[in-house]
């Protein structure tokens, strides 16, 4: 694996997600840079201030999940923080997947910037049927594939002004989820959250709240067909 794959694949992990929101949950909604309030936790990351997190030393636990370690930031605190010691994100393509609730979306809402392309089924689906994102007529399928396949496209030929590009899906088969990549030179980045977490997200999920059979049904079937 790539060096920095391997961060990307820590910070998809189930156990930094559930890391992250203990110490947010913990301290509260406030970003210890610039002490101001949030409103959703999704506004906070964490910051690694003592002993900057790097490919080698990632598994070690007394480092990457060490509470004594990090620091509840804003994003844009975070990219302030990282400037000051000459950090630029990388420009790529990425691929994130993983079942249902996994956290996909959320994580790149953590690591994007303003101007990258996201591409994601659900996104499309609500923006042409004008229903809220976890409500997916089949009816309009081959439509919401054509919007996604025209911008993967455009993805492959490096059409547009984008910075990043980050597809957002299941791909729980091996073969398809490999060959995109290698269409695109794209990134994979596994969300690797078990079934029984996903579901428990399921369970307490607000939105989700009457469509709870539907949903089951989707993580049952991505674990089907996941291959690894
Ligand atoms: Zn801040
Ligand atoms: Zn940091």
């Amino acid at each position: 694996m790539a060096k920095h794959a391997i961060l990307k694949s820590f910070y998809a992990s189930e156990k930094w997600q559930k890391f992250r929101m203990a110490i947010i949950n913990e301290r509260g909604l406030k970003c210890e840079y610039c002490n101001e309030f949030v409103i959703r936790p999704a506004e906070l990351t964490l910051h690694h201030s003592k002993i900057e997190l790097t490919p080698e030393n990632v598994h070690d636990v007394s480092i990457s999940l060490n509470p004594d370690n990090v620091m509840v930031v804003h994003h844009d605190c975070h990219n302030k923080i990282h400037k000051r010691f000459g950090y630029k994100p990388e420009r790529g393509v990425y691929i994130v997947y993983g079942p249902p609730l996994s956290g996909k979306s959320s994580y790149v809402e953590e690591y994007m910037a303003r101007g990258d392309l996201i591409i994601d089924m659900d996104r499309l689906y609500a923006a042409v049927s004008l229903l809220p994102a976890y409500d997916k007529p089949d009816n309009l399928l081959n439509n919401v594939r054509a919007m996604h396949n025209a911008l993967i496209d455009n993805i492959k030929t490096r059409y547009g002004k984008w910075n990043s590009a980050w597809i957002i899906g299941g791909y729980a088969d091996k073969y398809k989820r490999e060959k995109l990549a290698n269409d695109l030179g794209a990134e994979l980045i596994f969300c690797n959250v078990s079934k029984e977490e996903c579901i428990s997200r399921l369970e307490v999920d607000e939105e989700r709240k009457y469509r709870k059979d539907e949903w089951k049904s989707y993580i049952d079937k991505w674990f089907e067909r996941f291959v690894e």
